[in-house]
């Protein structure tokens, strides 16, 4: 759904520059747009089909490594037996030497009047119909997201904000993001949350805000965050502790506070919820367990991006972080704003630049303690940089990199610039 978001934003912004444009009826001028239409229905059900085939090829891949796969709703009777129900609502039980506890989050529902009329962000995926007007509650990764691409694919959004953009990230970099957003028509309402929702006109919902406000939505799309879903595990029985705030298992090199239970992925606390960190600490727990390794997961310097659709790459360190950790004194910054070259041609990206900066620790050889990227495809660039940052590389281990010409990517292994110096992070270059 990213991606519909970044096509139909690159017909409009870019295709016409490009010469692309509709086949010219008689009139003998350049294209100047191209007139589209999103249809919902196709999207989904191409995304739907999608994730089908990969849900039956996990089963194969499960099969083919003699793994049984159970479709169960489990409870723990002791620390070594679950009681399993499946559809029809037959009990057996299992039992087992160890346990891996990996059931993830589900999101947290709008606690005020009307709250069951909004729709989650686990329901957008399988909305039948188009959304419409939609109101995104919440100001993170995922409803920032559905924001960036429900207005890419052409709808009327507003994020409601409680406080700030894209908590934990990097300051400079949330605020560049909301600028983005803002320019390409997604409205915020700041400081705000919903205190009250109603149906009106038959299906759309009128959302009172906490400042008294009110306005009229298709969809409300609530995102406030996820939590574990360990409350129907019968945990309490085997007294595997869980926090009383969001339900998560604290753990110590994923294992529980009962030695034969593992928890790996949302459910355990300070982990970072993204699927890739779940799967890397199976497989070290596995390797732990079963194959002589002694290696334990290591959570730090963990790449990811956010799509809003303008996309947002990083790994390490904020700004504000590094400050904190480190003292101003110790961390430089080298920055520049620039304009990737498959924008170059467009005057409607002019107003907007790819932006990238490098954090560095100056008492220890400017050794890199955050990279952070905003532009084209900042996935694929900054996942590379992720591996060099485990290897702890250093600013001049950056400088001495030969850049790949012309990407956005070699902005990283080129900056120049340094924020102490006071010099425009605007550079110019081929
Ligand atoms: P989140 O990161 O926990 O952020 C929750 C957001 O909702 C914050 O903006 C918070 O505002 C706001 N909020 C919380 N309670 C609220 C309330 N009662 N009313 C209004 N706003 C409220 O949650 P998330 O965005 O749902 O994401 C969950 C996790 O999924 C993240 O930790 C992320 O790692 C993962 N994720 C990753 C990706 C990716 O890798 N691309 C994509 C999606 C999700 P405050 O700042 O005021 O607290």
């Amino acid at each position: 759904m990213h991606n519909a978001a970044i096509i139909n934003e690159s017909i409009h912004a870019d295709a016409a520059a490009f010469g692309i444009g509709p086949a010219p009826t008689g009139v003998e001028s350049a294209p100047t747009g191209i007139e589209t239409k999103h249809a919902w229905e196709s999207m989904r059900e191409n995304v739907q089909n999608h994730i089908r085939s990969l849900n039956f090829k996990y089963r194969v891949n499960l099969r083919e490594k003699g793994v049984s796969y159970l479709n169960k709703l489990g409870k723990f009777k002791d620390a070594h037996t679950l009681e399993v129900t499946d559809k029809k609502g037959r009990v057996s039980e299992i039992t087992a030497s160890r346990f891996i506890i990996a059931v993830g989050g589900r999101p947290t529902p709008l606690e005020c009047e009307g709250g069951e009329l909004a729709i989650s962000s686990d329901d957008i995926f399988a909305l039948e119909n188009s959304p419409g007007k939609t109101l995104c509650v919440g100001a993170s990764y995922i409803s920032l997201e559905c924001a960036g691409f429900l207005a890419g694919i052409g709808h009327d959004v507003t994020v409601a904000v409680r406080s700030i953009l894209l908590r934990g990230f990097d300051r400079e970099v949330a605020d560049k993001i909301g600028s983005y957003m803002e320019d390409h028509g997604i409205k915020f309402r700041k400081e705000v949350v919903p205190s009250k929702l109603e149906k009106v006109e038959g299906d759309k919902i009128k959302v009172t805000f906490s400042n008294g406000e009110t306005d009229i939505y298709d969809t409300v799309l609530v995102a406030i965050g996820r939590q574990a879903d360990t409350q129907k595990l019968g945990l309490e029985n085997i007294g595997v502790e869980t926090n009383s705030r969001n339900f998560k298992i604290p753990t110590k090199f994923e294992q529980t506070s009962v030695p034969n239970v593992y928890a790996i992925g949302d459910v355990m606390e300070g982990c970072p919820e993204l699927t890739p960190v779940a799967i890397q600490a199976g497989i070290q727990l596995s390797r732990r367990l079963f194959g002589g390794s002694k290696e334990p997961m290591d959570y730090k310097n963990i790449c990811t991006t956010v799509f809003t659709p303008i996309e947002y790459g990083c790994c390490g360190y904020s700004e504000d972080e590094a400050i904190e950790k480190f003292g101003a004194d110790n961390v430089e910054v080298y920055h520049k704003s620039f304009m990737p070259l498959e924008w170059s041609l467009s005057d409607s990206r002019s107003v907007h630049q790819a932006f990238t900066k490098v954090i560095v620790d100056k008492s220890d050889n400017e050794r890199v303690l955050g990279i952070h990227f905003v532009g084209p495809n900042a996935g694929e660039v900054l996942q590379g940089y992720g591996t060099a940052m485990k290897k702890g590389i250093t600013f001049q281990d950056l400088a001495d990199t030969v850049g790949i010409h012309p990407t956005s990517a070699e902005e990283i292994v080129t900056l120049t610039v340094t924020k102490s110096s006071g010099e425009d992070a605007a550079a110019g270059g081929c």
